[in-house]
């Protein structure tokens, strides 16, 4: 199955609308008539005005890094479907694990997310991955195959080009400990059986599972040699253009 990468960036809670434009406009020369894998920048919620106007037209999208599943009401300091539209978004990250981590998120809430953003017609990065005593315990398939069920519940085959699911072990965001490409695959053939049970085999098998998890200029061509590994969420290799295009030219 021939299935395009995205490469994604997530900058979590780094950069200023001033410092977003400052990496477009060094990033973008870069990554110029790259068509081979599918780009995107997720910048904090007030740079996304700024990104997306500096790569409209341009192969590179605007992602957010969560959003919340209600329409609109008296949600203090929540962000819609539609409002990220409206901005230029045509992605966002849900269930990061620092939203897990750090504010509670919960498999249930992030299946909430996930067919919000389906039904506003944004493309989904879902994030899925086991924390270090779970993999030590040896039950990181198990965790896996929760994590996705829970996520894909009421989630139909036909929506399978829509959303990914990036395969994110916590043990490796942001520690400088990569997953081998070895462990990575091995941990995306758990994915996509336990989505085929919940999206059939065909839809399955379009399905594209992100790795994430320190990837660098380093190691990236490793992963992404990986038939399994169907391109990369990238956190702090991302923050610097160059960085992050040798990343994306892998
Ligand atoms: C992430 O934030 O999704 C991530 C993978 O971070 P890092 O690349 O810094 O490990």
């Amino acid at each position: 199955m021939n299935r395009k990468k995205l490469i994604a960036a997530n900058w979590k809670m780094y950069k200023t609308p001033t410092q977003a434009e400052a990496f477009v406009g060094t990033f973008l020369p870069q990554v110029y008539g790259h068509t081979r894998d599918e780009i995107v920048l997720c910048p904090p919620y007030v740079c996304i005005p700024t990104v997306a106007e500096l790569v409209r037209d341009t192969n590179v999208g605007v992602g957010a890094q969560n959003m919340f599943w209600e329409k609109e009401g008296a949600y203090t300091g929540e962000i819609s479907p539609a409002m990220l539209l409206a901005v230029g978004c045509s992605h966002v990250i849900l269930g990061h694990s620092e939203r897990r981590q750090y504010f509670g998120e919960t498999d249930d809430m992030v299946n909430r997310r996930l067919k919000a953003a389906l039904a506003a017609g944004l493309t989904a990065i879902v994030c899925i991955g086991e924390v270090l005593q779970e993999r030590e315990a040896g039950i990181t398939d198990d965790v896996l195959r929760r994590q996705c069920e829970n996520a894909l519940r009421e989630i139909s085959g036909d929506q399978v080009s829509r959303f990914t699911i990036a395969y994110e072990p916590v043990w490796a965001i942001g520690t400088g400990k990569t997953a081998t490409p070895q462990i990575a695959a091995d941990a995306h053939r758990v994915i996509r059986q336990q989505a085929a049970l919940a999206l059939g085999d065909d839809a399955a098998q379009k399905l594209r599972i992100l790795y994430g998890g320190s990837i660098k200029p380093e190691n990236v061509k490793a992963l992404m040699s990986q038939e399994e590994i169907d391109g990369g969420l990238v956190g702090g290799a991302s923050l610097d253009p160059a960085s992050f295009a040798a990343i994306v030219k892998w």
